[in-house]
């Protein structure tokens, strides 16, 4: 089977992405390649820092590989923390902090619309490729759910009645922006596989 390095070491997304990968690609983190350090993320695009984090990979290793960049776009925020999702709270802040500030900044606010946007980008050969996934939905008021990670807790997809941290990892995983990129590379790297048949 084909190995491909994800540029990541958040345990939940390895997890998330493994699942819908299973037996299509054989995935390495960061950790299992023996790479350390801090990943550039100094573009001002998904689509950019998603390039940067693979590009660092490739450099390292020259591996097919592949990073995704994911942002929390708040309608009533102008669209943040987009971007800055991962850091909305501060340099050294962890979710829950950026959480807090976002159940405190919209606070009040009747617009609660959001989506999360997920940009993937394939290098093979050095050679980009990207793959999008967006899921509308809404802001809680407070936290819901165990499941997931990062914003979950306070994020409730269209058509569903709960958060996604209320939901199983499948159904996340079928509706989500990351699960909707995932499946554009999977189908991607398949039919990619029968051209070279
Ligand atoms: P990243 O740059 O792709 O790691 O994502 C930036 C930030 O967005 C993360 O630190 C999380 O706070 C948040 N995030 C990314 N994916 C998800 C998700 O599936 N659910 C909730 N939050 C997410």
């Amino acid at each position: 089977m084909r190995t491909l390095v994800f540029a990541t070491n958040n345990k939940h997304k390895l997890h998330e992405v493994r699942e819908m990968l299973d037996g299509v690609v054989e995935i390495k983190s960061l950790d299992e390649m023996g790479l350390a350090g801090d990943i550039p993320e100094t573009a001002d695009t998904l689509q950019g820092n998603a390039l940067l984090k693979a590009q660092w990979v490739w450099q390292r290793t020259h591996l097919d590989c592949f990073a995704d960049d994911t942002g929390l776009e708040v309608n009533a925020l102008g669209g943040a923390p987009g971007i800055y999702s991962a850091r909305y709270a501060g340099p050294q802040c962890n979710f829950d902090d950026n959480v807090d500030k976002l159940l405190s900044t919209m606070e009040g606010k009747t617009d609660r619309r959001a989506d999360f946007r997920t940009v993937i980008c394939l290098l093979e050969g050095g050679e980009p490729t990207y793959f999008e996934g967006r899921v509308d939905g809404v802001i809680l008021t407070e936290r819901y759910g165990q499941e997931g990670f990062g914003y979950d807790p306070v994020f409730m997809p269209d058509r569903f009645a709960v958060s996604f941290a209320e939901m199983p990892l499948e159904v996340k995983n079928q509706i989500s922006h990351r699960g909707l990129a995932v499946a554009k590379l999977v189908a991607y790297l398949k039919g990619e596989k029968s051209k070279t048949k």
